[in-house]
């Protein structure tokens, strides 16, 4: 397995392509304009920099890592010689169905179809394809070059070969792999997202402020980041989802979303992407500064 197709440059996407890139492989990544392309080969590059810094790795190692990536800006141009195709796109279930008909269709037969979904049903995903077998989930964190883990998710027909094989890769990413079964929210989410809409709970009923609440967090049980302030790094939109998601999927009240998390959404307040979520990132410097000491 050396050529490999990502779907979407965006967080996730770009992080995703620099990892197998400065591990060797051939990628091809494909997003719908040339812009989120330019802004997820920026982000790349911005971070190859910051390694090269911290005498992580060298100039050659960079110039390596950017010359194994060529951009594309539709299906099925980048997937047709793919042995494995990770989808990073917006987290939106049509999209990703429409997406996975399209990859069954165009690419190889053998060709392995992985999802970097943070809570979209696997099993789901797989039934748009006619190779469920040859589906699963591959769901990096963020940031993608520091962060250990993938959580790999087997959908109900995902195959032990297929499970293998993503397992195998993922050790030669220098990542630790770790096997779950799709059920909503998988591990990651299903306990994080509770404790993070909890802390939003908390706030809303005016039990401490977004900074004691994230001390307590942080200082209390030695979390390098307070839930409020990781809320606002995942982005509002996408904790609201995943929460739909679990509380859809669960049919149990517990996971329903806090109305103050829904209203932000609402009112346009999505944490760091948006400039403003429970902290204020207007000025660049004071995200750069927080994104820092997160990494
Ligand atoms: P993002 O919004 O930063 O990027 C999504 C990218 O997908 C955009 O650049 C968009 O242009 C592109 N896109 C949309 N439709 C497309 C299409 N048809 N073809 C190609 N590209 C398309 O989103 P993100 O945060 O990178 O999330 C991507 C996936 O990763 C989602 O499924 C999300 O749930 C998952 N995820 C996110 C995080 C996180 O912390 N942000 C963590 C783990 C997993």
């Amino acid at each position: 397995m050396k050529n490999i197709a990502v779907i979407g440059a965006g967080t996730m996407g770009n992080g995703i392509t620099h990892v197998f890139a400065q591990n060797g492989f051939k990628v091809n990544l494909i997003d719908i304009s040339e812009a989120s392309l330019e802004k997820g080969l920026a982000t790349i590059v911005k971070n190859l920099d910051r390694l090269i810094a911290k005498e992580k790795i060298t100039e050659k190692i960079k110039s390596d890592t950017l010359a194994n990536i060529s951009t594309f800006t539709a299906i099925p141009d980048g997937v047709q010689n793919a042995a494995l195709v990770v989808e990073a796109a917006t987290e939106r279930k049509d999209l990703k169905l429409k997406i996975f008909k399209e990859l069954d269709e165009v690419c190889q037969s053998n060709t392995i179809l992985a999802t970097n979904t943070s809570s979209i049903s696997i099993t789901q995903i797989a039934a748009a394809t006619n190779r469920a077998d040859k589906v699963i989930g591959m769901h990096f964190m963020n940031p993608v070059p520091i962060m250990k883990l993938v959580e790999i998710i087997r959908g109900y027909n995902t195959s032990d070969e297929t499970t293998k094989a993503i397992m195998d890769l993922s050790l030669q990413l220098g990542k630790t792999p770790t096997e779950v079964n799709d059920y909503p929210g998988f591990v990651a989410n299903r306990i994080l997202m509770p404790m993070l809409n909890e802390a939003i709970e908390t706030l809303y009923n005016g039990v401490a402020g977004v900074n004691e609440i994230d001390t307590v967090m942080k200082l209390g049980m030695a979390h390098p980041m307070g839930p409020l302030q990781l809320a606002d790094f995942i982005g509002l939109d996408v904790c609201l989802s995943i929460l739909n998601v679990l509380y859809d999927g669960f049919k149990n009240p517990k996971y329903a979303p806090c109305p103050l998390l829904v209203n932000m959404v609402m009112a346009g307040k999505l944490g760091v992407k948006s400039g403003e979520g429970f902290y204020d990132y207007s000025e660049t410097k004071k995200a750069e500064k927080i994104a820092k000491q997160f990494v």
